[in-house]
């Protein structure tokens, strides 16, 4: 293998060298240094002391953890050999430590204990059980395989960050797949993003009930084709029951109206579900993510302070407009976004832009009021 050195944050990583991405022996994706910004700057926030990254590949999100934040124990997991003795090497570059080496275990023990194994995401969380204050489940595709363990190995009031790259399976490409997976209806067209990402909170929400665990959502986003949530667990089995109130369905109808039910009611024909219908964010986690962003390192300075400003001043309200869709469905001409956000705010509503999509609004304002909003505009 040749290998490459890229920087991101404050970590130097080894990667593969390759032609495409999806070719290198060891998956390193550049555009997913948002993502770990985020997450990085999220378990600094949170004052988190330990962290698994079971899916760690190069090594680059668990190394930035152990970095960039107040971590006292990381551990770092791959299946895959290659990726085990990489993650080996690039621990060893960054904390200038050597490891002590028995089989497929790698021990470092310097002013943070990190432990790197060769093994299943599964039996590691496993044999962790309720040890970790933060969970890291980053794979390609979709994370279910590995929700239940996860679950298992956060403590009961700890926070589960979640990553699914299967958009397709999410936002009802492939519906059976959606079925299989998540055991719920996806929804097509200009919601399915917003819909995938909550099917996704309302699967991490079933499986946590079982356990009386209820969750809280810190923040969750839709971005570069993949989604990422930060969910917060709470112990009791009142908050598990008062969490799956928040699960619900959702109805489209042509024109672009849609309706949900939040109290999971059964299903009536048509309803795209269940998912989560609660929040997608804590304003003040939010707003603490924001304000620490200026001051620390990041692997994308361009995209990252800005995106966390557009999540801040989203309305968190489910389900949006894409003014697009709405203008084709009603056969009206498109107006500015700006425009329709402006004009329903001088009727009194609230709206903002949303980070799902740059041709869609939040609001609070009832259908008739979108339309009429977009229908003067012209
Ligand atoms: N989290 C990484 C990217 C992970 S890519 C980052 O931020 O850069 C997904 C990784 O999961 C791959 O390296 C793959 O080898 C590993 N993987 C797949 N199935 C696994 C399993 N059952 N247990 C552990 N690792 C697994």
């Amino acid at each position: 293998m040749e290998f490459v050195e890229v920087r991101e944050g404050l970590a130097r990583i080894l990667i593969p060298k390759a032609n495409r991405i999806y070719d290198a022996p060891v998956f390193y994706n550049p555009v997913m240094r948002f993502n770990r910004d985020i997450s990085t700057l999220a378990v600094r926030i949170l004052g988190v002391k330990s962290v698994v990254d079971a899916l760690s590949a190069t090594g680059v999100r668990g190394i930035r953890y152990a970095l960039e934040t107040q971590v006292e124990e990381v551990w770092l997991n791959d299946i895959n050999e290659d990726a085990f003795r990489l993650i080996v090497e690039n621990v060893k570059r960054n904390i200038e430590i050597e490891p002590e080496l028995t089989g497929r275990v790698a021990k470092f023990q310097g002013a943070k204990r990190i432990t790197v194994t060769n093994d299943d995401a599964n039996r590691v969380m496993a044999n962790n059980f309720r040890h970790f204050e933060f969970v890291d489940l980053d794979p390609f595709g979709s994370p279910m395989e590995f929700l239940d363990t996860a679950l298992r190995s956060v403590r009961r009031r700890g926070v589960l960050a979640i990553t699914a790259t299967d958009t397709g399976v999410l936002c009802g490409a492939y519906k059976h797949a959606c079925r299989r997976k998540y055991l719920a209806e996806p929804i097509r067209r200009e919601l399915c993003h917003e819909a995938g990402l909550r099917i996704l909170i309302g699967a991490v929400v079933k499986y946590a009930a079982k356990y009386d665990l209820g969750v809280d959502v810190l923040l969750a986003y839709y971005r570069d084709h993949y989604f990422r949530a930060f969910l917060r667990l709470k112990s009791g089995a009142k908050k598990a029951d008062d969490t799956l109130k928040r699960l619900g369905y959702v109805w489209q109808e042509k024109n672009g109206r849609f309706e949900y039910n939040d109290d999971f009611l059964p299903r009536r024909p048509g309803a795209h579900g269940p998912l989560w219908l609660g929040p997608l964010k804590n304003q003040a986690f939010v707003e603490t993510l924001l304000s620490a962003v200026e001051s620390v390192p990041l692997g994308d300075p361009r995209k990252t302070p800005k995106f966390l400003r557009t999540l801040a001043e989203e309305l968190d309200v489910p389900f949006h407009y894409d003014t697009h869709a709405l203008a084709r469905r009603n056969n009206f001409q498109v107006g500015k976004l700006t425009g329709v956000i402006k004009e329903l705010r001088d009727r009194g509503h609230r709206a903002t832009r949303t980070h799902f999509s740059p041709t869609a609004l939040k609001t609070d304002a009832p259908f008739e009021d979108v339309l009429d909003a977009l229908r003067d505009l012209r």
